[in-house]
Order: C-alpha cells, then sequence, then structure tokens
C-alpha cells in the first residue's frame, strides 16, 4: 500500500485502558505468576480482552482502530521488546513471557536471580512505565512478533486497524544509559532505522496508517527537540514504501516540534487541545497540507466533554489544517472503562461525567457534527450543555461557608507560623526528645487478618463496631511493640486506612469513591481515584478517634498522621472548572482544620504526607515556578493552624529532589523525613545548599526491600549523616511507610534500628 491509499479517517482514540473492566487482566496475570494459571489460559484471558476493546470501538462508529495498545505488563517495556532492547541479564530466562516479566518484576529463573528494570512515573500521569536500559551493547532489532500478533488478530472487525508503537525520541529520552554508555539519545539515527524496517514491513502487510507517539515533543527535557523531530521524521518520511504517519504528541503544548513537524513528509500530527491548545495551528502554514488529529476530548481526566466548546474548537481547524480528525487527548488508558457500573452516582453527577467508554462516544459524536454540522448532532449538544449547566449551578460545586472561611483565613496571614528556631524550643520542652529521636513513618505492616476484616466489613460477615474492635486490637498491638522496641515517638500504624488518599476521600464532601473506577498504576496494579468534583468540606474529624486511642495508650508521644493537600489532588480525578491551586487550597483548609483537632485531643506531634509534591511538577518549565508557589502555600496553610510547640512533620517519597529542593525547604516543617536512597550527605548537603534548617529524617534504611538491615549499617548511615547535620536535627526513621513488609521483618529491622540510635546517641 502507498500513502495515497490509506483510507481517510474522522473520529478514533489514541489508545485503551488493557486491565478488562473488571480487571480481568491484573487477576489473570497475577494467578500465571504465582503458577495457578498456564500460558495458554493467560493468552486466552488477554485475547478476548482485546477482541473487546476492538469489537467496541469498531460499534462505537470509530472508523480507525489503534492496535498494539494491549500489554501484559508496560507499553515502555513491550517496545523495549520490539526493539530488541532488554538488557542481557534478562536474556537468558528461555520463555519469551517469563523473559518479559522478569524484566518487569526481577525473580528467580532457572535457578538464576535476576534483577527487575527501574521504574517511573510516565510524565505527569499516575501510571509508571519500565525504563529502558541502554547500554554500550545494546543493538536494537525489530522483533514485531506481538505487533503483528495483534494486528492478525483484529481482522474480524471491518475497520482499517492502526498500529500504535512509542516513537523513537521519546522512547530514548526516557531510557537510562547503563554501564558507561553515553545518552541514550545519541543512538536515535540507528534506532529510526529499526523503525523504518518496522514500516516497511507494514506497508507490506497492507497497513495504511500508523501512530508513532512522542509526547516527549510537549516537554522541555530534549535539547533541540525540534532539530530532532524534523531530521527523524524527515527521515521516515522519505522512505517509498510505508504506510501514512500519524505523530501523536499529548499532555501538554507542542512548540518548536509543531512547526518542524509539519516541515516533514508526516501525513497527520496529533496535538492535546485540552492540556493544550490548537491556536498555534494557523501560525503553520504547512499544516494546510496535513491531517490535524485534534485531541479534543480528554484522555486523562473523568469530565463529560463540553460538545459546543469541542466542535467551535474543531471549527477553528478547518482551513488551517488539511484534514481534521477527531480524537482523545491522550490515551483512554488513564481512565476508567465505563460509567455503566457507577450505580451509586446520583443523576446529576453522572451527568458531568465520562469515562472510556463515553469518550469514544464523544469523539464520534463530534466528528459526525463536524462532518454534517451542528444540526446533525443537535441532541447531544443539548445534553451536554444541560449538563454543563447543572454543574455550573450545583451547591456541591460552591459552598460559600468553606470559600468565606478560606477568604478570612488568607487575609489574616494563614500560611506563617511562629519562626523555626522559636518553634524547636517551645517544642523541645513539650515533647522532651532524646538527641537523634527513633520514629517509623507511620503504616505498620497491613496484615492479612486487617485485610480479611476489612473484606468482611464490605460483605457484611461483621459490622461497624466489631471492624472498629479489631481495627483497635491492631492499633493497641503495635503501640505495645513499639514500646518494647524503645521507639521515642510512635504511631498508630494506620491499620484503618485502605489507602492514604482514598480514607480522606471517603469522609470528605466534595469527593466520590466510585464502585469500580479502576485504573492501571503499573503491571498488575490498579488504583481508584476518588473524584474530586465540588468543594471540599470536612463535616466532622477524620483520624481524631484513631491517634486520641492510640494517644491513651502510651506516654510517649503520638503523631497525628495525615495526607497533604497536593498528593490528594495528585492522586485523584480533580475537578477542571477553577485552578488547581483554588481546590488545593479547600483540601488544605480541611487538613487544617483536623490537625487543630488533633491539637485540641491532646496530640503534640501531626505529620502530614506528601510524597506526590514532585509528581505534580508541571512538564514546562515556565509553569514549574507557579506550581511550586501555590502547592507550598496549601501546605502551609493545612499546618499552620496549630500551635509553635505542636510539632509539624512532613514526609516525601524520594530524594532526588530535583527542581522541588527548594520548595521542600519553603514548607517549613519542623521535621521532614525522606528517602535516602543515595547516600545521606548528598540528600542533606543537597537540602543544606538551599538554607533548610529543619530536623531531618533522611531513611537509614530502605522499606522497599525485604532485606533487615544490620545495625552496623545504619551506625555508618547515621555518623555519615551527622556529618552534614547537627545531632538536634536529625531524626532517625526508615525512609517510608512499613505496610508492604511483613511483621517479623519489620520488629527486627526496628529493633537494629534502635541499637544504631542508641550507639551513636553515646558516641557524642
Ligand atoms: N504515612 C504513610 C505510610 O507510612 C506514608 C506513605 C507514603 O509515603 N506514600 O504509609
Ligand atoms: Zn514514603
Amino acid at each position: 500500500m502507498t500513502t495515497q491509499s490509506a483510507p481517510l479517517f474522522t473520529a478514533t482514540i489514541l489508545g485503551s485502558p488493557r486491565v478488562g473492566p473488571n480487571r480481568e487482566l491484573k487477576r489473570a496475570v497475577e494467578k500465571y505468576w504465582s503458577k495457578k494459571m498456564d500460558r495458554a489460559e493467560l493468552e486466552a484471558v488477554a485475547a478476548t480482552l482485546r477482541g473487546d476493546t476492538v469489537r467496541h470501538l469498531a460499534d462505537a462508529g470509530a472508523d480507525s482502530i489503534p492496535v498494539n495498545t494491549f500489554s501484559y505488563y508496560d507499553h515502555m517495556l513491550d517496545q523495549s521488546v520490539l526493539l530488541g532492547a532488554l538488557p542481557p541479564r534478562v536474556a537468558g530466562v528461555r520463555d519469551d513471557l517469563d523473559r518479559y516479566f522478569a524484566a518487569a518484576r526481577g525473580g528467580t529463573y532457572d535457578g538464576v536471580d535476576v534483577a527487575p528494570l527501574e521504574m517511573t512515573k510516565w510524565f505527569d500521569t499516575n501510571y509508571h512505565y519500565i525504563v529502558p536500559e541502554i547500554g554500550p551493547n545494546t543493538a536494537f532489532t525489530l522483533n514485531p512478533a506481538k505487533l503483528l500478533a495483534e494486528l492478525d488478530e483484529a481482522t474480524a472487525v471491518d475497520v482499517p486497524l492502526r498500529p500504535v508503537v512509542v516513537g523513537p525520541i521519546t522512547y530514548l529520552a526516557l531510557s537510562k544509559a547503563v554501564d558507561g554508555a553515553g545518552a541514550p539519545i545519541e543512538r536515535l539515527d540507528e534506532l529510526v532505522d529499526v523503525y523504518a524496517e518496522l514500516l516497511e514491513l507494514l506497508a507490506e502487510r497492507g497497513i495504511g496508517w500508523v501512530q508513532i507517539d512522542e509526547p516527549i515533543l510537549v516537554t522541555d527535557d530534549v535539547d533541540d527537540v525540534g532539530a530532532l523531530a524534523e531530521t527523524t521524521y524527515a527521515r521516515l518520511g522519505a522512505l517509498s514504501h510505508r504506510p501514512a504517519i500519524f505523530v501523536a504528541t499529548y499532555f501538554g503544548q507542542l512548540t518548536d516540534a509543531l512547526p518542524a513537524l509539519a516541515r516533514t513528509p508526516v501525513e497527520a500530527i496529533g496535538i492535546d487541545a485540552v492540556d493544550g491548545s490548537v491556536d498555534a495551528v494557523a501560525a503553520v502554514p504547512e499544516l494546510a497540507e496535513k491531517t490535524v488529529v485534534a485531541g479534543v476530548v480528554d484522555g486523562r481526566n473523568i469530565w463529560r466533554t463540553d460538545l459546543e466548546s469541542a466542535l467551535a474548537t474543531l471549527a477553528t481547524l478547518v482551513g488551517p489544517a488539511g484534514r481534521v480528525v477527531v480524537s482523545t487527548s491522550c490515551s483512554t488508558l488513564h481512565v476508567p472503562y465505563s460509567l455503566e457500573p457507577e450505580t451509586d452516582l446520583d443523576e446529576a453527577l453522572r451527568s458531568w461525567l465520562a469515562f472510556g467508554a463515553e469518550k469514544v462516544a464523544e469523539v464520534v459524536t463530534l466528528a459526525k457534527g463536524l462532518a454534517q454540522g451542528r444540526a446533525a448532532i443537535a441532541s447531544e449538544i443539548e445534553n451536554s450543555n444541560a449538563a454543563a449547566a447543572s454543574r455550573k449551578v450545583d451547591p456541591r460545586l460552591n459552598n460559600t461557608d468553606i470559600r468565606s472561611r478560606l477568604d478570612d483565613i488568607r487575609v489574616a496571614g494563614a500560611s506563617g507560623r511562629g519562626i523555626a528556631a522559636d518553634r524547636r524550643t517551645a517544642q523541645q520542652e513539650r515533647l522532651n526528645l532524646p538527641t537523634l529521636p527513633t520514629t517509623t513513618i507511620g503504616s505498620y505492616p497491613q496484615t492479612t487478618e486487617i485485610r480479611l476484616a476489612r473484606a468482611d466489613l464490605r460483605a457484611g460477615r461483621i459490622d461497624e463496631a466489631q471492624y472498629e474492635q479489631k481495627m483497635k486490637d491492631e492499633v493497641a498491638a503495635v503501640i505495645a511493640l513499639q514500646e518494647e522496641l524503645g521507639i521515642d515517638v510512635l504511631v498508630h500504624g494506620e491499620p484503618e486506612r485502605n489507602d492514604m488518599v482514598q480514607y480522606f476521600a471517603e469522609q470528605l464532601e466534595g469527593f466520590f469513591a466510585t464502585q469500580n473506577g479502576w485504573v492501571q498504576s503499573y503491571g498488575s496494579r490498579c488504583v481508584r481515584p476518588p473524584i474530586l468534583y465540588g468543594d471540599v468540606a470536612r463535616p466532622r474529624p477524620m483520624t481524631v478517634e484513631w491517634a486520641a486511642y492510640a494517644q491513651s495508650l502510651t506516654a510517649k508521644p503520638v503523631k497525628g498522621m495525615l495526607t497533604g493537600p497536593v498528593t490528594i489532588l495528585a492522586w485523584s480525578f480533580v475537578r477542571d472548572d477553577q485552578p488547581l491551586a483554588d481546590t488545593a487550597a479547600q483540601v488544605a483548609l480541611a487538613i487544617r482544620d483536623e490537625t487543630v483537632d488533633l491539637e485540641k485531643a491532646g496530640i503534640a506531634i501531626i505529620q502530614v504526607d506528601e510524597p506526590a509534591l514532585r509528581e505534580l511538577l508541571p512538564l514546562r518549565s515556565k509553569e514549574k515556578k507557579d506550581y511550586l508557589a501555590w502547592s507550598v502555600e496549601a501546605f502551609r496553610l493545612a499546618t499552620a493552624g496549630v500551635r509553635d510547640d505542636t510539632q509539624v512533620h512532613t514526609h516525601l517519597c524520594y530524594s532526588e529532589f530535583g527542581e522541588v529542593i527548594g520548595a521542600i525547604a519553603d514548607l517549613d516543617a519542623d521535621v521532614t523525613s525522606i528517602e535516602a536512597a543515595r547516600s545521606h550527605m548528598e540528600v542533606l548537603t543537597d537540602l543544606n545548599a538551599v538554607g533548610f534548617s529543619n530536623g531531618v529524617g533522611p531513611g537509614v534504611y530502605d522499606i522497599h526491600s525485604p532485606r533487615v538491615p544490620t545495625t552496623q549499617e545504619m551506625i555508618v548511615a547515621l555518623r555519615e549523616a551527622l556529618e552534614a547535620v547537627p545531632a538536634e536535627r536529625l531524626w532517625v526513621n526508615p525512609d517510608c511507610g512499613l505496610k508492604t513488609r511483613r511483621t517479623d521483618e519489620v520488629i527486627e529491622s526496628l529493633r537494629n534500628m534502635v541499637e544504631a540510635a542508641t550507639a551513636v546517641r553515646a558516641e557524642r
């Protein structure tokens, strides 16, 4: 097939969810891992899910269907397989599927231990991808078996199939160099050869279109991104035998890369019209010869599209763009399958939402409106307008009490406490802690018993009171354990929390917790982000009873444990009708009220976790400053309602601070616990360099591994830390919560940790 004969299309989406409407893939994969399912059964489950996805898209009216969007674990890992770029350490695993899972999760295969590849966040989403490793000996070779099999399998529908791959620039920009290799992006030329080979192969198969995803083009992470895009796609475009090329971009606005791509022979360019805008199209004359795939339907948030305004956006493209195709802004991988199972939604709320299936329908409707005129979709527009109108006037989105309280607090100067040094004196007087105080990050193991109790409660096998009693028993056990171990600042262990965001969302007004709104986070792990749709209010205390109960069992201070506003936003679907900063402030106010109630209940130390502070950092440099300003402001609003002698802690889940380091200092928490996976010294000197001078607890051991750390290695870590910060400021703690560990590991590890602290104290 030549590009001239590529069938035109009008309505598509960039990719689909793949875990299954009821997480069928998760269950099957986990069974396969535990050898309760064989490969053939797993493949059958996967084939059924893929078939359903393709059929659903065809039935809904998409006229080009993305394939190769299925994945057993992750699409970047699939791309590494496609490019023959798995690291040599997994090559010894004989079975190809096991090799794939070995790369993803590590394990012992044929008696050999294989360390997994690293995992990290996919742009600014909550999805995590497996980071490709590019070493000096990585040789790229085309390995298209999966892609071709998915093409062969999907021929039952009568709609053209469009294979989707991650583009070469994005692939290399997201890879990491290993074994002394140069920057992966230097291998671009060579890699493009493999893509050329793939395109030729697809052309031979009669494939009309290929989608090449290049989200990296909307970031500032690659130098000379325009030039790279131009040379890469000029080369691929010049192939004489290839499908039509659709370069998809998403998660933000194209700058230099848009005119650059337009100068190449590619046939179509995808633009995110939700997290970016299509305004620039008119300024690029070459686009009059191209297809612009306009992502006007939000692929990563769950709000219903305002059809009227989306149609208006599309109309502005007619003329400046040669052809206009309607699509989602990105893959709908990031939203749940369908609204259908959400039977608890009230009618108004339901009318404001669109999950994966509903988004496909919106795309098709808009394409029809674009082709046949507004009148052809008048009733759909009427419904969309009615939903938008009801959302505007719904009192739940405009809680005047909360809004005026927030204004008052801001006018009064909400975000300042007394100066840090005075606070430290007041707190020390009240708490009387030893030097190098020991503590933990909050959670203790979520044992099978705890999970069973929660399941029993849900299934009605036990009642609320019985459940609470079980959790109280657990709290008592955790307190007793910490006393026995000799820890200085105790925690209640968080047994009652299913999840650190959902737990709060379920108790706050303005949130809706879905029944079945699962979204893939990584591999087989799925999360159910709550929907933050309205003004946030706290009808009653959320944690006070637990904290007060724990405190009643001990004379040592128990830390109250809360999740911070930025993390609550980062792990929810957030309303799109006001700036994030305003929503963050409302969440902050609710948390602030909780801190005040904890203080009243006699809690002297309160920790407000912000593990997601860095996650929400915008992709474009020029937007970062504003984000850091409002996120710090929200944290301070949340934590500045307490007295100076109440100690505020925070916890951050990373040690590569990068651009957020200044913000960490600005949070002005009395004590900050952080991961210290690199060396303690480095973490602490980074903090010192930005003038951080409060308490700090660089994790003395890594909780992500089942390994029990020795006393000696933690002594070494502490001595090292003391070279960077004075003893008065140093805390001793693990690097994260203990919920994923086994109780026996935790006991041994903490015993050694306390021993290490005691030994180092004695040296002083
Ligand atoms: N307090 C939480 C816990 O210990 C913090 C979790 C986190 O850092 N993600 O589990
Ligand atoms: Zn953590």
